[in-house]
């Protein structure tokens, strides 16, 4: 129907007689003259349609913003007082010849352009009305273009893209499965996949050697900000390669997609161990843009006449660590550090201590702090020492079980050098390794920090003995703070793998009746093999800048699960459930 699309056209086209297709965005009545802005996904335009077209200029004048319309006309110059550098195709107009109204359209729920005054929850159930907007236009345009570059890169590695089933049995990864009733076997569900893990793995057993997929997966998570229920998965995997090869080919596609797509070079990604990272920035995915650091300082604290700091000083499951904050963090107002004590509460810490360095060359008297009367002064000289203080700084304490501090001044980093404006950089990209096998629980039992099928860093007899001190042969990607994607050498032998089993609590039989598949297929000659997942969404959101994930999926769900749009979850009749030989519990009230 059209020859050209609307944000195309530029001053090459003048004199062109050229066809559009689109949405009217604006009209306007300028005198006898009407002005429509037509719109498709490429931009918009502006058409002229003068009183002397006749019928065209009545429809013209007919047509309300979001109709369909098809224009003929001519590309004209825009006279020099009418250009508009703002819009890609200001420097020109098309002079309206003939229109034709291929649909009206109802007054939208919300003007296209005022989408900020409106709420997420009105563009959510009119998501095919908001994603017109030019702005989603764009990013679901990036996250096409990202999926092609990805599969690009990975087609020419000699990858396989090849899919594994949506129902199928639970493939855990630490979140509650998605559960589909089966009709033909009563009283049965399938799961839908957390992750294609088990898929993939088999995969390598039957000598596909590369494979990957950009699949979509399914978890049951608590409400957490920014996560959805259903996500997709870059999902790799290949046979033969060690931890070093495959996130040599990982980084390599990142690096590539970054400089395609936004002309970006990462560089090489820095290596990071797993408890470097925990000690030094509070968290297993840092954001290395920021120049802050956590330093211990047991050591200093054990004989301090202060209990909250030398009682988790002289506890082996405790940690004393400082962050010092250069740059204007003598200047917080007494407002803003109780706010920081207030934001660390979230964190499970009790409080947040601090010193200001106003004038080191006052001595003590040049410290300023609800807490330095408890430090002998031969302490606060070696603190300051270590931490390098100079005049203007504040230093902050964490003290606590290591897990509290970790969380909390990890945290309080992060918020200070955001609010502080510390970014040094705007992308830090980074590899995290040598992962613990396993969680401790509250109730002491162990989990697995990444899944039940990733390989330790140790023999399956050192795995009995002492599991809580395994590493694991896991890596983590991980950019400007965000996990974009994680993964490992699995384990290909039966032995090990059930050694692991062992150390869940998955008894031998739950082991059979779940994975005995999987236990099958490892007796049968299984390569050696390793992969790992990026999150699409989160790489999406990270390179377009997005806000929020629901910003670059199509038609996200709410935080409670739900697509306003189509109303989903929704009720089911009873003679659906009595097929499915499902019975609803009353509900007791
Ligand atoms: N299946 C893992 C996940 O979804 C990724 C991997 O180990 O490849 O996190």
């Amino acid at each position: 129907m059209r020859s050209h699309y609307c944000g195309t056209l530029r001053a090459e086209h003048i004199d062109q007689q050229i066809t559009l297709c689109g949405w009217v965005d604006r009209r306007r009545d300028h005198g006898g003259v009407i002005f429509l802005d037509v719109r498709d996904r490429d931009g918009i335009v502006q058409v002229v349609f003068d009183p002397d077209v006749g019928e065209f200029f009545q429809r013209a004048d007919k047509v309300r913003s979001e109709y369909v319309v098809k224009i003929v006309g001519r590309v004209r110059a825009r006279s020099a007082n009418t250009i508009n550098p703002n819009m890609p195709t200001g420097t020109i107009e098309v002079l309206g010849k003939e229109i034709e109204i291929l649909n009206a359209a109802a007054t939208p729920p919300f003007p296209l352009d005022e989408h900020n005054s409106v709420g997420e929850e009105v563009r959510l159930r009119y998501r095919y009305l908001d994603l017109r907007r030019p702005e989603m236009q764009e990013r679901m345009r990036l996250r096409a273009r990202i999926t092609s570059t990805l599969r690009g890169y990975l087609d020419a590695q000699g990858f396989l893209d090849l899919e594994t089933p949506i129902l199928t049995r639970a493939t855990p990864e630490g979140a509650r499965d998605y559960l589909v009733p089966s009709r033909t076997h009563a009283g049965k569900f399938f799961a839908l996949p957390q992750s294609p893990q088990l898929f993939k793995q088999l995969l390598m057993v039957s000598g596909f050697d590369r494979y990957y997929q950009i699949a979509k997966c399914f978890r049951d998570e608590d409400l957490r900000a920014d996560r959805q229920p259903e996500f997709t998965q870059i999902d790799i995997e290949t046979s033969f390669l060690d931890a070093e090869d495959i996130m040599a080919i990982t980084e390599g596609m990142i690096r590539d997609l970054f400089k395609t797509v936004l002309d970006v070079d990462l560089g090489a990604f820095p290596r990071m161990h797993y408890s470097e990272a925990i000690n030094r920035f509070g968290s297993d995915k840092p954001d290395l843009r920021i120049p802050l650091e956590l330093v211990t300082v047991c050591d200093l604290m054990k004989q301090v006449d202060f209990k909250v700091f030398s009682g988790p000083a002289n506890d082996p499951k405790s940690r004393v660590a400082a962050l010092k904050v250069t740059g204007g963090g003598a200047k917080l107002t007494r407002k803003q550090i109780d706010e920081y004590g207030n934001y660390v509460g979230n964190y499970g810490a009790k409080g947040l201590a601090w010193i200001k360095v106003n004038e080191l060359a006052k001595g003590i008297e040049g410290l300023q702090s609800p807490i330095i009367k408890f430090m002998p002064a031969d302490v606060v000289t070696q603190l300051i020492e270590r931490l390098n203080a100079v005049d203007g700084d504040i230093i902050f304490f964490g003290a606590d079980k290591k897990k509290i501090v970790a969380d909390a001044m990890g945290a309080l980093r992060i918020k200070v050098g955001h609010d502080l404006n510390m970014l040094e950089r705007p992308w830090a990209p980074m590899w995290v390794v040598d992962f613990p096998m396993f969680e401790e629980s509250d109730d002491g039992s162990l989990t697995s920090c990444h899944h039940p099928f990733t390989a330790p860093l140790c023999t399956p007899e050192e795995l009995a003995q002492n599991p809580a001190a395994a590493l694991s042969n896991a890596y983590d990607m991980v950019l400007n703070g965000t996990e974009l994607g994680g993964g490992s050498i699995r384990i290909h032998n039966r032995d090990m793998q059930e050694a692991v089993f062992r150390v869940l609590g998955i008894g031998a039989e739950e082991a059979e009746e779940k994975f005995g598949f999987l236990l099958d297929a490892l007796k049968y000659g299984a390569p050696p093999h390793g992969g790992l997942a990026f999150g699409l969404d989160r790489l999406v959101m990270l390179m377009t800048g997005a806000k929020s994930i629901r910003d670059v999926i199509a038609f996200p769900k709410t935080q409670t699960a739900a697509c306003l749009m189509t109303d989903a979850p929704g009720a089911v009749d009873a003679a659906q459930l009595r097929e499915l030989n499902i019975r609803l519990r009353k509900n007791e009230e």
